[in-house]
């Protein structure tokens, strides 16, 4: 039966024919997608895929790999971009770290009065209220800032557009 199938030259673009019964090479499924092909080869690769599940399939699977090359590729910024980034992520990082040290400064400071209050002369009543009160600003102040550090990437190019 294998035997009686016709066996073609086994070159790129005339292989033994798959097994959904296509009778042309892989590459032209990519040329496809590509838009390179022949008027010809596109009909038959076009043809083709309207009634195999495998290799529309295929195609898909290709596709899908391209865009993540093509963002990949994207991701690098060209030539004209160079001179803007690094001034863009520095003033990101200056303001990313003075969040953090004044977070750090509040922190201490925060601990620093607690750790007085702590050990102090001051009644139950009394310590209960300003942990109370300060914990309550603490937790405002965080909760600020993870909205802030959120919003950060997209800031740069508001303050752009001013
Ligand atoms: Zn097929």
């Amino acid at each position: 039966m294998t035997d009686r199938a016709p066996r073609l030259p086994d070159s790129p673009l005339h292989p033994v024919v798959a097994p959904c019964g296509r009778r042309f090479a892989e590459e032209l499924l990519s040329g496809y997608l590509d838009g390179a092909l022949t008027q010809g080869d596109e009909q038959r690769v076009r043809l083709h895929l309207e009634d195999c599940t495998e290799c529309r399939a295929r195609v898909r699977e290709m596709s899908e790999l391209r865009e993540v090359t093509m963002s990949t590729r994207f991701a690098v910024p060209t030539d004209d971009q160079w001179d803007e980034r690094p001034r863009g992520s520095l003033s990101l990082w200056s303001r990313r770290l003075g969040w953090i040290l004044v977070v750090a400064w509040l922190l201490g400071i925060t601990a620093f009065v607690l750790w007085e209050i702590a050990v102090g002369p001051q009644g139950l009543v009394e310590k209960t209220l300003v942990f109370g009160g300060l914990t309550g600003a603490l937790l405002l102040f965080v909760s600020i800032l993870v909205d802030r550090l959120r919003t950060l990437p997209g800031d740069r190019y508001r303050g752009v557009s001013r």
